[in-house]
């Protein structure tokens, strides 16, 4: 079959590999679309942390069944699946807990295993297992449900970072990430919902998540505009959607008493060392929380979020692409041409 290959960072290859035969327990699914995301390019351009090469990138995926292993599996040919990435072992301390993301055995399709940029795709029977294959709801189309993930750890880290109604929240960054943020913080009628870039390029783009307020950094002072959207209080919860927003804006001076700062975005390793005054921690009681990836629960709802018309994400997607264009989707996105490019045709 036809896949995209990462040999080493920088060396993604349109290449012929094996056609994958479908594991005990587990299924083949015949890819319909894959998304690429800013950490497939964060891979592509300088690895990550879980990735191991040569790789078939790929984690935001949906696809029919083609093929199921041999053992008692609840799904058929022909059936219509998101797939959620991550491969949990379902016994561990973290898992028991429903933190499957944080799990102890964690494989995740795209980084340890083979994903979604290729023609097939074979999940494991630790993904049947653990809930990861989700049957996409009738009235979702493939691409729709590729969004599931991204939602997925939107969904995430609004849970650990405990988005409220009655919030205020700061989202900074509007790339795809932070309009899903946006939209699900919509959704679940957060008060008022800062969202602020300097891209202008993403700021007219971002106009239709509808946030309560657009704010254009390079132009607005960011301290300013949060004062007066908040009465001088600060907001009660930051979203860093972006890679440079933590050390780019002064975070903590935003912030309301008892306000939580989310750190949703990976920092390049030359950025990931913060100065933070810990007074200003203990007198305002301010709470910082990490959030990565998602659960396979959370890829679920997203799906029934969508499914239920509470967010429409079909604006978001600026390309779709052939398996072949994937440098051509690559470079769309790094420049900021685009929201989301999806592969559709294999
Ligand atoms: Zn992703
Ligand atoms: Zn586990």
């Amino acid at each position: 079959m036809k896949a995209a290959l990462l040999e080493s960072p920088g060396q993604l290859v349109i290449s012929q590999v094996l056609d994958p035969e479908p594991p005990l327990k587990g299924l083949v699914v015949k890819v319909e679309a894959c998304s690429i995301c800013a950490t497939d390019i964060k891979m592509f351009r300088h690895g990550q942390r879980d990735l191991i090469y040569p790789r078939i990138l790929g984690h935001e995926v949906a696809g029919v069944v083609t093929e199921t292993g041999t053992g008692d599996i609840p799904f058929r040919s022909g059936e219509r699946v998101q797939i959620a990435p991550g491969i949990t072992c379902g016994k561990c301390p973290a898992c028991q807990q429903g933190a499957s993301n944080q799990c102890d055995h964690i494989g995740i399709l795209g980084f340890t295993h083979h994903g979604g940029f290729a023609q097939y795709l074979a999940v494991p029977a630790e993904s049947v297992a653990c809930g990861a294959v989700n049957l996409i709801p009738s009235g979702l189309t493939f691409v729709e449900a590729t969004f599931a993930e991204p939602l997925a750890c939107c969904l995430n880290s609004q849970e650990l970072v405990r988005l409220d109604s009655k919030d205020a929240v700061l989202i900074l960054g509007a790339g795809p990430m932070g309009c899903l943020h946006t939209m699900l913080a919509r959704a679940k009628g957060v008060r008022k919902i800062l969202l602020a870039e300097r891209s202008l390029k993403r700021l007219m783009m971002s106009i239709t998540a509808e946030p309560s307020r657009l704010i254009n950094v390079s132009k607005e002072n960011l301290k300013e505009v949060v004062k007066e959207e908040t009465e001088g209080r600060g907001v009660d919860v930051i979203m860093l959607a972006c890679p440079d927003s933590a050390i780019d804006y002064p975070i903590l001076e935003l912030l309301a008493p008892r306000g939580r700062v989310c750190f949703f975005s990976g920092l390049p390793p030359e950025k990931s060392q913060l100065h933070l005054d810990a007074n200003f921690l203990h007198y305002r009681e301010i709470t910082l929380v990490g959030a990565y990836g998602c659960t396979a629960d959370q890829n679920r709802v997203a799906l029934e979020l969508m499914a239920s018309g509470q967010l429409n994400v079909n604006w978001l997607v600026t390309k779709r692409i052939l398996l072949e264009a994937i440098h051509e989707g690559i470079g769309c996105l790094m420049e900021h041409s685009g929201m989301k490019v999806v592969v559709t045709e294999f």
